[in-house]
Formats: C-alpha cells, sequence, structure tokens
C-alpha cells in the first residue's frame, strides 16, 4: 500500500469518494468542503499527493493553485466582498488532512488572528 492508497484527498481524485466538484485542470481539483466554515468553502488540491505545504515544491503548481482559488472566488460572487486563502500545515496549525490543501474561505466577515 502507497501513501496514496489510503489518503481521503487522493481518494477524492480518484473519484472513490464523491465529493462536489467545483473546478479542475490537468494537475488540481477544487471541491467544496463537507464541513463547509463560512457560506464559501472550497478546497484546492493538487492531484498529486503531498503531505503538506512542506512537501511540494512545484512553483508552477503552487501558483496555478492560488490563480484558481482566485478565479474560484470570482466565480463564487465574493473577490469584491472578499476571501481568506488558507494553508495549514502541520500540527500546531490544525491540519487534519494530509494531503496539500488550500482552503478558500468567504461570504461572511471574518476575524483575525485566527484562533
Ligand atoms: P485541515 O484541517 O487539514 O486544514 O482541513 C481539512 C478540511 O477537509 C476540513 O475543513 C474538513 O472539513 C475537510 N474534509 C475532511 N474530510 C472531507 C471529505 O471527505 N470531503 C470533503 N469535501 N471535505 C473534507
Ligand atoms: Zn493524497
Amino acid at each position: 500500500m502507497t501513501a496514496t492508497d489510503d489518503c481521503l484527498f487522493c481518494r477524492i481524485v480518484r473519484q472513490e469518494i464523491p465529493a462536489t466538484i467545483m473546478w479542475e485542470d490537468e494537475h488540481a481539483l477544487a471541491f467544496r468542503d463537507i464541513e463547509p466554515r463560512s457560506p464559501v468553502h472550497i478546497l484546492v488540491i493538487p492531484k498529486r499527493h503531498f503531505a503538506s505545504l512542506n512537501d511540494a515544491a512545484d512553483a508552477m503548481l503552487l501558483g496555478r493553485m492560488l490563480l484558481a482559488a482566485r478565479e474560484i472566488a470570482e466565480g463564487e460572487g465574493i473577490a469584491q466582498s472578499g476571501y481568506r486563502v488558507v494553508i495549514n500545515t502541520g500540527a500546531n496549525a490544525g491540519q487534519s488532512v494530509a494531503h496539500l490543501h488550500v482552503h478558500l474561505m468567504g461570504g461572511r466577515t471574518m476575524t483575525w488572528p485566527p484562533g
């Protein structure tokens, strides 16, 4: 068994687990968070498995994921009202799924700093 066999988000990429897909290209996929913490809460992930931001060095891929978040924010109608893009990395940040993911959150006022 490889690291990706039992990875939740790799299983979503392989369509073994259903998800509400919002956007995809050759290298990345975006879908709605199953437990949204804001009116818009979408995850953008690389199709290739990286456990966290610590493990990804592909600048093109990382940049594409950020641009995807921006495009999706525009599509969701929150580009002007504002949104937050978050990458929880590691235990102190509360990363709970060990497959790199960008949270796109918006549709409500947020506080700073995050908890
Ligand atoms: P983290 O806490 O690692 O930064 O974020 C993981 C996110 O994945 C959480 O917001 C959580 O709600 C979401 N999540 C966990 N399992 C699933 C799932 O099976 N499907 C979807 N769409 N989101 C999930
Ligand atoms: Zn994975």
